[in-house]
């Protein structure tokens, strides 16, 4: 693999995402919202995962701005990256797919919202956000430059760790026991097999 194919394969991924994006964020327009928490600061993470994984990376690819911080490309890193794209557009559809109607872009609960424990919410409790830590990933072996390669994944750390706790706290207070029980059973990130299966 060379270069110009692993940019290649990145502008795919990207143009894929926001495929897979549209019909939700369409239907999300048409579906009332009952309770929200967003934030200033919830406003600025996300900004900032636009800017780390769609705005730096595309600056690199476009323009010599930050030539400085290039290293020399290796094949096997593409072949690393295309492999991590595909499982973030793999996790990232499924997670939109299982979430359906209860899927919103940022912090908010819509009307007749239901807990989804199933499919791929049935072991993870954040399948969309591990899909965005694999896309971080996929940048940063599919951009061989220190510092475009990286914002992903910075943005991506940012915009987790700042809303994680605040999305269970608002999801805990909304579906109460049943959420913590799901808590128990389910991993964050990773799946979670409990051994009473
Ligand atoms: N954190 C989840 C979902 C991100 S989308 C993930 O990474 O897959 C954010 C919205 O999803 C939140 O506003 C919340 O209302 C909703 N949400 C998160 N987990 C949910 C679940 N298990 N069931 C239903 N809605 C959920």
């Amino acid at each position: 693999m060379t270069q110009f194919v692993a940019s290649i394969i990145w502008c795919l991924g990207i143009a894929t995402w926001l495929a897979i994006r549209w019909p939700h964020r369409r239907r999300a327009r048409k579906t009332k919202i009952v309770a929200h928490r967003r934030s200033a600061g919830e406003r600025v993470a996300l900004g900032l995962t636009i800017l780390g994984l769609v705005v730096v990376p595309l600056t690199w690819i476009l323009t010599d701005l930050v030539e400085f911080a290039d290293y020399p490309f290796s094949p096997i890193q593409g072949w690393i990256g295309a492999a991590l794209m595909i499982a973030f557009l793999v996790m990232f559809h499924l997670s939109h797919a299982h979430l359906a109607r209860n899927w919103s872009v940022t912090l908010e609960l819509r009307a007749n919202h239901e807990l989804v424990d199933t499919g791929v919410y049935g072991r993870i409790r954040h399948p969309m956000y591990t899909s965005f830590w694999l896309w971080g990933l996929a940048q940063l072996f599919l951009i061989p430059n220190a510092f475009a390669g990286a914002t992903g994944l910075a943005s991506i750390a940012w915009l987790y760790f700042s809303r994680v706790g605040e999305e269970e706290e608002m999801m805990r207070a909304h579906f109460g026991e049943a959420y913590e029980a799901y808590c128990g059973r389910t991993g964050r990130l990773l799946p979670k097999f409990t051994a009473n299966e």
